[in-house]
């Protein structure tokens, strides 16, 4: 109890991110993994007490889980663990990397594994295990996702030769379309459960969502990086990413519960 670590934010958060949002999957999801992040008081291990946990404390472990499989490629890559090739003669921009071998963050059971721990790692800094069983399904998640997009390159476990994969990257227009429409329903519940704080608030997410636009053009654009080392060693910046979410994020707060809404 006392020996938590953690400052605590107000109550008032939890019952603003209950508010509005009936519509689209998208956002049920995001409301669902917010509602669970926020709450939980029931739930959670006796260590949390009654408070909150500092939003940084829900935020940053949320992005990390959700990419860790990304997160964590780029080096085993760069250490001559996991293989990608480059393939310049790729007929779309998604398929420019081919994945190689890459069972140890991106097959079923290692992503499973790597979710357990993170959810531990999780419980034992926080002792809330509500969130650790959301950061750990978010770590799974993750392979799901990739599941659905990439070519059959994904193995079931280290050593099982089989590869899965539905193909979404196989037709540019589809993920052009699914992608788009998920990275709006993301921003739109983003941006109507938090309101900004200040200048850095503002700008600092619609920065954010900038630099993803134009990320995700360049990708479009073509081009290839010319090694699979500088393709991982770009990749790295994943990790960047999450201290910029959690900046601008802690330079807003939970939108308000409007009258009327339930
Ligand atoms: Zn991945």
């Amino acid at each position: 109890m006392a020996d938590t670590p953690f400052a605590f934010a107000s109550l008032e958060g939890k019952r603003a991110l209950v508010t509005g949002a009936s519509k689209g999957i998208g956002r049920a999801i995001a409301q669902e993994l917010a509602l669970t992040l926020h709450q939980g008081a029931g739930a959670r291990e006796a260590a949390v007490d009654d408070h909150e946990l500092e939003r940084a404390e829900r935020v940053r472990p949320a992005v990390a889980a959700a990419q860790l499989l990304d997160l964590i490629w780029p080096i085993l890559v760069l250490l001559g663990i996991e293989t990608v090739r480059i393939d310049a003669a790729a007929p779309n921009p998604f398929l420019k990397l081919r994945f190689v071998h890459y069972p140890w963050t991106h097959s079923l059971l290692m992503a499973i594994v790597w979710g357990i721990g993170f959810a531990l790692g999780y419980r034992a800094r926080t002792g809330y295990g509500r969130g650790a069983a959301v950061v750990g399904a978010l770590v799974v998640s993750h392979w799901v996702l990739d599941w659905i997009t990439h070519r059959p390159d994904l193995q079931l476990a280290p050593g099982f030769a089989p590869r899965v994969g539905l193909g979404l990257w196989t037709s540019a227009a589809a993920t052009v379309a699914v992608e788009g429409l998920l990275f709006v329903a993301g921003l739109a519940a983003y941006a109507r459960t938090t309101r900004p704080r200040d200048r850095a608030g503002t700008w600092g997410f619609w920065g954010f969502v900038a630099f993803l636009v134009v990320a995700y053009a360049s990708i479009l654009a073509g081009g290839e990086p010319p090694s699979p080392q500088v393709g991982a060693a770009s990749a790295l910046i994943g990790w960047a990413l999450i201290p910029w979410i959690a900046w601008f994020d802690r330079h807003r707060e939970p939108t308000p519960l409007q009258p009327g809404q339930p």
